[in-house]
């Protein structure tokens, strides 16, 4: 029903299901960007001609839009970036480097353990891992012990796992990392495009943002940063656009959120990224959820039925990314004769590999659906699925 306003799928005969590693377009995201270069291509913030009034409008506009999506309170609490792995970075680098302890989920993705590396830590060397129970699920007691012994930390999570669906209570997880002076950091590249976020709800202290996950352009993402952190977050990366007034001797810089946007944005992807906000708005989350919740319920329960078959986690607290294993038989493997039938999905680690060596495996096939898939594109790959498991076992 949805996929008519997505012109990939007039294109393609593909069975799209990788919609974790990045989501399709609808055609007033597309109309967008190209209406940016056909008519008004122009720089933002800069001069101050028509095209160029134009094109910052509507750049800010997505600034308004994507607030009242997350419920911020204050426009200047959206900081565009290049996409989550930016907004991880800029936070890694400057306001959690002075931080003695961070403190992630077993279920990162590397965007949010390389960055750590990055800075000298490793594991209890001022980085410190929440175990996972059975059915991969967060591991509250320890997560409170791990706060007990360091207080005062920086607290960098996952909001739903790209591996495997799993989703944290962010809610709870805020209230205990606040019990404990620390700071929450919620990589929300996989929830924005599955379920309504409110980050006054959740109380979280920032919340990174991409938009090719959420339908619309790549190469943009955004970080919020709650109000009165902006004081205490320093600048990034400076240069054109992110300064008040210089001399030789000095720079003074403009407010937030301008001065941590650095350099010629993504305009067309920024403007591209309002119409895919506005497009989820039209539809609702609501809507998207409850499609996507009966999807991923049918999927698990075909899955059930195959011979052989491990699965990691089940339905309950856990949206779009769906993964397993077949017994003895490699994922990639499984993954390349899907392609072949024309059935995309991931196979191999999904940038997620502690969790992986954690649970003894090389890797997974990942099935990840968006609202705009049906039953039918289920169907398709359960057949695919059977077929490459019977080409492969013979
Ligand atoms: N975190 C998670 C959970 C992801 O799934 C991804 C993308 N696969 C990222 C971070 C990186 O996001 P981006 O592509 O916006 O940098």
């Amino acid at each position: 029903m949805y996929k008519k306003d997505f012109p990939f799928f007039e294109n393609s005969s593909v069975t799209y299901l990788d919609n974790a590693a990045t989501t399709q377009k609808p055609k007033e995201v597309i109309n967008k960007v190209v209406d940016y270069y056909t008519h008004f291509c122009s720089n933002t913030h800069r001069s101050n001609h028509g095209d160029a009034n134009k094109a910052t409008k509507e750049f800010e506009a997505t600034r308004e839009t994507l607030k009242t999506f997350i419920n911020a309170t204050y426009t200047k609490e959206i900081i565009f970036t290049k996409g989550v792995s930016e907004c991880l970075n800029m936070l890694a680098s400057t306001f959690a480097k002075e931080f003695k302890t961070i403190i992630i989920s077993s279920l990162e993705h590397h965007s949010n353990i390389t960055p750590w590396h990055m800075q000298g830590r490793s594991l209890h060397k001022g980085l410190e891992v929440v175990n996972v129970k059975q059915n991969l699920e967060f591991d509250f007691e320890h997560f409170e012990e791990l706060l007990k012994a360091n207080p005062n930390s920086f607290v960098s999570i996952t909001h739903v796992s790209n591996a495997f669906g799993v989703t944290h209570d962010i809610k709870e997880i805020a209230r205990l990392t606040h019990k404990y002076d620390s700071y929450l950091l919620v990589d929300a590249a996989q929830s924005l495009a599955h379920f309504k976020v409110d980050v006054q709800d959740l109380d979280v202290d920032f919340y990174a943002m991409s938009s090719h996950k959420t339908f619309g352009p790549t190469g943009v993402g955004a970080l919020y940063v709650k109000k009165e952190l902006l004081e205490k977050l320093p600048v990034y990366q400076t240069g054109g656009a992110t300064i008040n007034d210089v001399s030789f001797e000095r720079s003074i810089m403009l407010d937030a959120p301008y001065k941590y946007e650095a350099g010629t944005q993504n305009i067309a992807g920024v403007i591209g990224f309002k119409k895919a906000l506005d497009y989820l708005n039209n539809i609702t989350l609501k809507k998207v959820h409850e499609v996507e919740n009966e999807l991923y319920y049918y999927l698990h329960n075909e899955l059930k039925k195959i011979e052989d078959i491990v699965l990691y986690n089940n339905t309950k607290n856990a949206i779009g990314s769906k993964s397993f294993n077949i017994k003895n038989i490699n994922s990639e493997d499984i993954g390349i004769l899907l392609d072949k039938m024309h059935i995309a999905v991931r196979a191999g680690h999904h940038c997620a590999q502690p969790i992986m060596k954690k649970l003894n495996i090389d890797g997974t096939i990942r099935v990840s659906i968006a609202f705009y898939n049906t039953k039918e594109d289920i169907d398709i790959f359960i057949k695919g699925l059977k077929k490459a498991i019977m080409m492969l076992k013979d």
